[in-house]
């Protein structure tokens, strides 16, 4: 249970004053809260990216144009509107000249209330020249000079939702920081020295009390300090893991070579360098006493498949069972179809199992893996949450490991104790990345594509010329090509997202016909299973879709990539997307629909694109290109899981992280040593409660 001395950073924002059942949704909305109320420690690291310096004080002749002022003044006259749709004005002075307060619909009552004439009033807001006369719209402040310490001299600015005003968010911050006290430190005191870093609670004070634009920057020592914290805690989560996975030893297994060779030489190429390179790789932990764990990383197309085909046929010589995992039925399905007539050559049983199929089946699936006549089972990871019981479970495949979390990771683990793990991801993680997202594993990499690929021609299109596309696309199909067309995801709103899809759909039916299929994320399984079925066998000659076709996907005569605003996808969704495409030897196409204007990082990420179709360059211009929406505090699309640290721009914390958290679970395992309180509240701060139910003495 989490400790009762973090109560105060787990409270729900609505025991602060201030925060009503209304407001409560817009803090939900802004800080990714979906239904769930909103706490303490949500706003807490919810940071400021950029701040208002109302330092200088011009007198009002001297003032420049366009920049931040506070100026003291005294009100001569309040000018009504003179007719509908003019502001109201006040007009102020000081020995320098005059200066024009100008409110859009103002309440004459308040502004006279707010500055009344003849009075010395202090105001801060934005200058501006106007015909060779100065004037502020809106002022952001107004105080008596005997308040003058209400007005604030420097001032964050946060991201915000509408609705929400940065006035609203500064009090509930400020009140959320009241709120909490410091907390024993969990940092080695004399690196935090070293490195000149404040206490947690200091530095999150120093955070939201930017002076500096440099306080803003990710290297400012309160945000590293965060930052490493975060880290920190997920890597001594991923150390805990790993120790309790590496604990349960694991089988040395020794196969017939031969027997593992007619399967390799069955297939219907031969290996590349990298595939080989792997599966040497994986044979060599196969056949050593600790367990494997081993992340598989290759480009989408770069054959990961029959990697795991071998390994299979390694594990099973030796006598034992493999499973292959991946996340979606169809997936499974795709697998399925793939591997098990070749099994079948061999003589190795293979088993499909997924939901939806008769219980009859099922169960007999199960028996054949209790009592072992079934060697080789391929399915949704749904089949280790169910009761599935093996007779030797040697290995455990699971593919697009992205989409599975740390707990799925463990319950697979639990099932075959002992069994080697081997996770296969298309995403191209960048080195320095691999750490964070999975945690201390083996890596292969499978940097070669097979042979006989042709290249996929990337163009950039604009939206105006949808219909140009239309056409082309008709004269495309009527050659016999295939093509898809993906509609973005709309993360505000599902509505609109389906909206956009089924109009999309429509539209494209009236202009080619019946041979458009549609499938999106509210489709049902089976039907998204037929449509995907009569797309791949040419029932289908279009299919509009939104992201659902990212995962795994395998139409090998499909040749034309259409993306409708592809301004809207990062780089690794638009690498994935396109990777559907170019399977075969035909010529491929992809088109980016892009709609204008275009801001400088979808530029960027558009122009990668056009360049390239290397999945590792294209993930580590991802990561500068990130880096650089970061600076400009665009960001938008942080990597998953990481509230206040910027990897892109922390990587050497990372690396810091890791050695740190493998050095304490190697002399504290179970954290109870002096240290150890103070890192369980760390882990428990940062929501990785999971790891700490690991501990023994938890
Ligand atoms: P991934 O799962 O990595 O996206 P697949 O394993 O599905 O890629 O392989 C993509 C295609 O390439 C498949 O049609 C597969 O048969 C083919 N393939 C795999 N390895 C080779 C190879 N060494 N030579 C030629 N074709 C290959
Ligand atoms: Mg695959």
């Amino acid at each position: 249970m989490r400790p009762a001395e973090l109560n105060p950073f787990f409270r729900a924002l609505t025991d602060l004053g201030g925060v009503g059942p209304k407001t409560v949704r817009l803090y939900a909305r802004l800080l990714a809260r979906g239904q769930e109320d909103p706490r303490v420690v949500d706003l807490l690291f919810h940071l400021p990216f950029d701040l208002v310096d109302r330092r200088a004080r011009p007198e009002i002749a001297l003032a420049p144009h366009g920049a931040i002022a506070t100026l003291t003044v005294r009100i001569a006259r309040h000018e009504a509107p003179k007719r509908r749709g003019a502001p109201y004005r006040v007009f102020a002075h000081d020995e320098t000249g005059e200066l024009a307060l100008v409110f859009f619909r103002g309440q004459p009552d308040y502004l006279r209330r707010l500055l009344p004439e003849g009075e010395t009033r202090i105001v801060s807001g934005k200058l501006e020249w106007y015909g060779g006369r100065p004037q502020i719209v809106h002022p952001d402040h107004v105080v008596a000079p005997d308040e003058e310490d209400r007005l604030p001299t420097i001032e964050p600015v946060y991201p915000l939702t509408e609705g929400l005003t940065g006035r609203m968010l500064a009090k509930t911050i400020a009140s959320a920081l009241d709120s909490v006290p410091d907390l024993p430190e969990w940092q080695d005191q004399a690196w935090l020295a070293k490195n000149g870093f404040p206490s947690f609670r200091d530095a999150l004070v120093q955070l939201h009390h930017p002076e500096d634009p440099a306080d803003l920057s990710p290297d400012a020592p309160a945000r590293l300090r965060l930052a490493y914290d975060e880290l920190l805690s997920g890597q001594l989560a991923l150390s805990l893991i790993r120790l309790r996975i590496r604990k349960q030893s694991g089988v040395a297994r020794s196969w017939d070579p031969e027997r593992v060779d007619a399967v390799r030489n069955a297939l219907p190429f031969a290996l590349t360098g990298a595939q080989e390179g792997a599966l040497a790789e994986i044979a060599a932990d196969l056949a050593a006493p600790h367990r494997m764990l081993r992340l598989l990383q290759g480009d989408v197309g770069s054959g990961k498949t029959a990697v795991a085909l071998v390994s299979i046929a390694m594990v099973v010589a030796s006598g034992a069972q493999a499973a292959l995992m991946a996340p979606t039925s169809l997936l499974a399905r795709q697998h399925f179809e793939a591997i098990a007539p070749m099994f079948a050559r061999f003589g190795i049983s293979c088993r499909l199992l997924i939901g939806g199929q008769p219980a009859s089946e099922r169960s007999e699936t199960r028996r054949g893996l209790a009592e072992g006549t079934v060697n080789v089972v391929i399915g949704t990871h749904a089949m280790f949450q169910e009761d599935v019981a093996f007779h030797d479970l040697g290995l455990v495949i699971v593919d697009e490991q992205h989409r599975f979390g740390v707990h799925q990771r463990l319950a697979l683990s639990e099932k075959g104790p002992g069994s080697d793990v081997l996770v296969m991801t298309a995403t191209p993680i960048p080195r320095t990345l691999v750490l964070t997202t999975f945690g201390d594993m083996d890596v292969s990499r499978l940097t070669e594509k097979p042979p006989g690929r042709s290249p996929v021609e990337t163009r950039t299109v604009p939206m105006t010329r949808m219909e140009a596309v239309v056409d082309r696309l008709a004269a495309a199909l009527a050659r016999g090509e295939k093509a898809y067309w993906i509609c973005p995801l709309v993360e505000e709103s599902d509505t609109i997202e389906l909206t956009a899809v089924t109009d999309r759909h429509a539209h494209l039916t009236a202009r080619l016909g019946p041979q458009v299929g549609l499938v999106h994320g509210k489709t049902k399984p089976a039907e998204r299973d037929d449509v995907m079925a009569r797309f791949k066998d040419g029932d289908l000659k279009v299919l509009v879709a939104t992201t659902v076709v990212e995962v795994g996907v395998d139409v090998p005569d499909a040749t034309i990539m259409v993306i409708e605003h592809a301004e809207r996808f990062g780089l690794a969704q638009l690498h994935q997307l396109r990777g559907r495409v170019g399977r075969g030897s035909k010529r491929s196409v992809c088109l980016l629909l892009y709609k204008d204007p275009l801001g400088e990082t979808a530029k960027g990420r558009l122009s990668v694109m056009r360049d390239t179709e290397d999945g590792f360059v294209i993930a580590e211009e991802d990561l500068r290109l990130r880096g650089e929406g970061e600076l400009l505090g665009t960001r938008q699309s942080g990597l998953p899981g990481f509230r206040v640290a910027v990897p892109e721009a922390q990587g050497e914390l990372i690396a810091a992280a890791h050695d740190d958290a493998r050095l304490i679970i190697e002399q504290d395992p179970d954290l109870v040593g002096p240290r150890g309180p103070a890192l369980r509240l760390l882990l428990y701060l940062f929501e990785r409660d999971e790891a700490v139910r690991l501990l023994r003495a938890g």
